[in-house]
C-alpha cells in the first residue's frame, strides 16, 4: 500500500499544526507510523489521498452511523448553505431538532444546542453547580468528557495513549473539584460520597464508557448511582455524546432503564457537523441563562447548516427504528467472526460488546474498567492496528476506543473485516511466538 501523499502532508503538517493534527488521537502516536490524509468517504469507505480505499470502522468516532455523505443529509446541508451559513438569531430549525431531541430522549425536557460535546459537559456541570449550589463532582476513571479542565483527570483514551493522565496547565484549585472512582464501582461511589457529604453536585458518566475502550456497565451499577444520586441530592449525567442515538433512538438510557436528571449529547447529533448539546429535567435546566442565572451562550450555536445535517440525521433515526435491529446485526455478524479466529487459534482475547459499539482487548482478562483495561498488551494492538490498515480496514487508532459499526456495511465488507481480522491476529501471534 502506498500512502506517499499522506506521509509528505503529514511532514507538512507539522511544520504548522501542533502534532501535526488537529486532534491528538488522529496521530497514531499510539500504534506507530504516520497518520493517513483523507480526501472523500461514501457509505462504509473511505479514500486517502494516495487512491487507497478502506472500510471505516470508526465513522468519524461516531456520526456516520449511516454511512458516509448520507443523501438525505448532504442535500439538508447543501439547501441550508444556499439560505446562508449563519443568522446569529433564532431559526425554526433549532425548534424542530429540540423537539425531537426531547421525543427521543424523554428525560430531556429542555435542550440547549452548543457546537462540541466538550462544551455541553463542561456547561452540564456549570448548571449542576448552579442548581445545587456545590462545588465537586465525581468522574470515573477511563471515561472521557471532553478537554474541560474540569474533565482531564483519568481521561480514558486520548490523554492516557498521549502519557498525559493529568493534563498540565489544570490548576490544582481546579483539580481539587473533581473526585475520582472506579467504573463499576458502586461501594467506591458510596465511600467518596460519604466522605464528601453535601458537597458533590454531579456525579458525570458514559452510561457505557467507549473512551477505554467499550466497557459495560454491571448488573445494579447505573441503578445504584441513581438511588444514590436520588438520596443525597446529587445530580445524575449521563454524558451520551457517544451512546447518544447509537445504543438506541433514546441512547443508553433508553436501552438499560436508568433515567439521568442530565444527559450530555454530541457526535451523531450534528450529523457530520461540529454540534453538542445538553439538557435534563426543566426544574434544572430553568437554571440556564437568560431563563436562569447560569451564563452559557454561543455565537454560532444552534448553526443553521449544523442543524439542518443532525435534524435530519435524528429525523431518520426516528423514523426507521429498523436501523438499530441492522446496526446490532451487523455487529454481532463481525464479533462472532472474531470469536471463531480466537477459538481456532486458541487466543484468549476479551471482546466487549454492545448494540453498534464494540473492542476487541489484547487481553485475556475481563475489561470492566480503567485498571482491567490498562492491562491490555498495546504494543500487540499496535502491529495488529497497522496490519488491518495494509488490509483496508480504518480502525481507531487506539486500544482504549470502541470501534463504530454503521448501518451501511455490506455482507462482504463484514466477510472482508472478519478475514482480515483472522489475518492479521496469526500475524500478531506468529511474531509474538517467536
Ligand atoms: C467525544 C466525546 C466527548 C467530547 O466531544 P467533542 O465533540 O470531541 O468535544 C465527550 N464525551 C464523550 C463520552 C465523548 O465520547
Amino acid at each position: 500500500m502506498k500512502i506517499e501523499k499522506s506521509k509528505s502532508l503529514f511532514s507538512r503538517a507539522k511544520n504548522y499544526i501542533p502534532g501535526g493534527v488537529n486532534s491528538p488521537v488522529r496521530a497514531f502516536k499510539a500504534v506507530g507510523g504516520d497518520p493517513i490524509f483523507f480526501k472523500s468517504a461514501s457509505g462504509a469507505y473511505m479514500y486517502d489521498e494516495d487512491g487507497n480505499k478502506y472500510i471505516d470502522m470508526i465513522n468519524s468516532w461516531g456520526p456516520m452511523i449511516l454511512g458516509h455523505a448520507h443523501e438525505e443529509v448532504e442535500e439538508a446541508i447543501i439547501k441550508a448553505v444556499r439560505n446562508s451559513p449563519s443568522f446569529g438569531a433564532p431559526a425554526e430549525r433549532e425548534l424542530l431538532i429540540a423537539e425531537l431531541i426531547c421525543e427521543m430522549v424523554p428525560s430531556v425536557e429542555r435542550v440547549r444546542m452548543v457546537n462540541s460535546g466538550t462544551e455541553a459537559t463542561m456547561s452540564a456541570i456549570r448548571v449542576a453547580r448552579g442548581y445545587t449550589g456545590r462545588d465537586k463532582i465525581i468522574k470515573f476513571d477511563g471515561c472521557y468528557h471532553g478537554h474541560g479542565d474540569s474533565f482531564l483527570i483519568a481521561a480514558g483514551s486520548g490523554a492516557m495513549t498521549m502519557g498525559t493522565p493529568n493534563s498540565p496547565g489544570v490548576t490544582a484549585g481546579t483539580a481539587k473539584d473533581t473526585l475520582q472512582a472506579n467504573f463499576n464501582d458502586l461501594e467506591g461511589v458510596k465511600q467518596v460520597v460519604a466522605d464528601n457529604k453535601d458537597e458533590i453536585a454531579a456525579i458525570i458518566l458514559e452510561p457505557v464508557p467507549g473512551n477505554m475502550g467499550c466497557v459495560l456497565p454491571q448488573q445494579g451499577f447505573l441503578e445504584g448511582l441513581r438511588q444514590l444520586c436520588d438520596e443525597e441530592g446529587i445530580v445524575l449525567i449521563f454524558d451520551e455524546v457517544m451512546s447518544g442515538f447509537r445504543l438506541a433512538k433514546g441512547g443508553a438510557q433508553e436501552r438499560l432503564g436508568v433515567i439521568p436528571d442530565m444527559t450530555t449529547l454530541g457526535k451523531i447529533i450534528g450529523g457530520g457537523m461540529p454540534v453538542g448539546a445538553y439538557g435534563g429535567k426543566k426544574e434544572i435546566m430553568d437554571y440556564v441563562s437568560p431563563q436562569g442565572p447560569v451564563y452559557q451562550a454561543g455565537t454560532l450555536s444552534g448553526n443553521p447548516v449544523a442543524m439542518a445535517a443532525g435534524h435530519t440525521i435524528l429525523n431518520y433515526l426516528y423514523d426507521h427504528p429498523e436501523t438499530y435491529g441492522k446496526l446490532e446485526s451487523n455487529t454481532k455478524k463481525i464479533v462472532a467472526g472474531y470469536k471463531e479466529t480466537l477459538d481456532v487459534l486458541g487466543l484468549d482475547m476479551t471482546i466487549n460488546q454492545i448494540g453498534s459499539m464494540y473492542s476487541l482487548f489484547f487481553t485475556d482478562s475481563q475489561v470492566t474498567d480503567f485498571e482491567s483495561a490498562k492491562k491490555c498488551d498495546t504494543a500487540a494492538f499496535g502491529q495488529y492496528f497497522n496490519l488491518m490498515l495494509q488490509h483496508g480496514i480504518y480502525l481507531a487508532p487506539s486500544q482504549f476506543e470502541t470501534l463504530f459499526v454503521s448501518a451501511v456495511l455490506s455482507d462482504e465488507d463484514i466477510q472482508d473485516i472478519i478475514s482480515a481480522n483472522d489475518e492479521c491476529l496469526r500475524a500478531v501471534m506468529d511474531v509474538a511466538a517467536n
